[in-house]
């Protein structure tokens, strides 16, 4: 695994320890090719379907059983990190290897799965909610990262939007999805554990908003007379973090994104767009937040005489981790006398997106300082054999369990 790892990281390395690997980039497609081989060359079966999804299936359980589906991805954020992703598939890649050498049989079959562009340069969670046929055909017209760069992407990796809606699977076919990933966080190694066990996923929601007023001589329009969209924005953004901080503890926002026009020294901003993404333990509160973030972005419009339009662009509900799930995790890591603690996921997952089909569950290592999404993301690779190892196990023990009723 190791041996992989440090190959995998080689592809689209960015000379400071990270990748650049954003989705269906040229480099992305070469680190799909790369695991491609590395699946043929483990001697396990090579699948993929029309959402570009690549998979290693081994059949290691009896005729018509069901797929325990292990995995995450290889795409990474613009500048991202080495272990976001690819240590949870090639963990799982590991976990089949060591089932097929040791031939065991398990009440269902093991396939080790990358899930394309999870991240979100494109679409976002876009292989796991097209399996699991959650993926909005919305998503698709009006995604994260625009339209040309999903039209330019899929062109390059030979897929097609037809055949993305394709690779939706029969929830029966299904066992489970189980996912080693790093924490991107603190908490682990705050107090010194090894494994977390992910009890829930928190939901998400982006929104594109946009503020509008006039163009004007910046130097002949009285600040009394001026729609200057551009003050809304910043009047929004900052109310938006006191808002969160006041009376949403527990949530996060952000507005990381925001675009003033015409766009020169010149001239008053006649609009400004903005990307807002939004992050809540449970489904209420996600409503209640958005009401209330939506509410301040009014008040920001009539403060400075402005039109306020916006879409919704994704909305990932939160998800339930199952107990089954939870408890295989806990079993396998107190038999490898690691410490694991339940915690609960502030990053979106594919198992969000597989959550309403199938049980889900989650297992994370501790990222060094909580970095995450930077070059200078790590893991301590004896963390890594030790979440590698727990998911090994944790998926031996779902054998002796009876997943769908537990
Ligand atoms: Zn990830």
């Amino acid at each position: 695994m190791r041996a992989d790892f440090d190959a995998l990281a080689q592809i689209g390395a960015t000379g400071n320890g990270g990748v650049d690997r954003p989705s269906l980039s040229p480099a992305h497609l070469e680190a799909r090719a790369w695991l491609r081989s590395c699946i043929i060359d483990s001697g396990l079966e090579f699948r993929s379907d029309g959402a570009g999804n690549h998979s290693a299936y081994l059949p290691c359980g009896s005729q018509g059983a069901p797929i325990l589906l292990l995995g995450s991805h290889l795409d990474s954020v613009p500048s991202g990190g080495r272990f976001d992703g690819p240590l949870g598939v090639l963990a799982a890649l590991e976990a089949l290897r060591v089932v097929k050498e040791q031939g065991l049989s398990l009440p269902f079959h093991l396939e080790a799965i990358d899930f394309t562009d999870e991240e979100g340069t494109l679409v976002g969670e876009l292989g796991s909610g097209a399996l699991a046929g959650t993926l909005a055909l919305k998503a698709l017209d009006s995604p994260r990262g625009g339209r040309q760069a999903l039209e330019a992407g899929l062109q390059r990796a030979g897929l097609t939007e037809a055949g993305i809606f394709s690779a939706q699977r029969d929830p029966t076919g299904l066992a489970g999805y189980l996912e080693l990933h790093i924490e991107q966080g603190l908490r682990l190694m705050n107090v010194q554990a090894q494994i977390g066990i992910v009890t829930s996923i928190v939901g998400i929601s982006s929104y594109r908003l946009a503020f509008l007023g006039q163009a004007g001589h910046a130097g002949t329009t009285p600040m009394e007379d001026r729609h200057d969209a551009g003050l809304a924005a910043s009047v929004f953004n900052l109310a938006a973090r006191e808002l969160v901080m006041r009376e949403f503890p527990g949530c996060v926002a952000n507005v990381g994104q925001i675009h003033f026009s015409p766009g020169a020294f010149n001239i008053i901003p006649a609009r400004a767009d903005l990307a807002l993404e939004f992050r809540a333990p449970d489904a209420p509160i996600l409503d209640r937040l958005e009401g209330a973030l939506l509410a301040r972005a009014r008040d920001a419009a009539q403060q400075f005489r402005l039109e306020l339009i916006y879409e919704q662009l994704d909305r990932v509900l939160p998800a339930e981790m199952a107990p089954v799930f939870q408890a295989a995790i806990r079993e396998a890591a107190g038999q490898l006398g690691l410490k694991a603690i339940p915690l609960a996921s502030f990053a979106g997952h594919d198992a969000q997106a597989l959550a309403p089909v199938c049980p889900v569950g989650m297992l994370f290592v501790p990222s060094v300082g909580g970095i995450s999404h930077s070059p200078r993301e790590l893991t301590h690779w004896e963390d890594c054999v030790y979440g590698a190892n727990t998911l090994l196990n944790a998926v031996i023990r779902l054998g002796g369990k009876n997943i769908k009723t537990e």
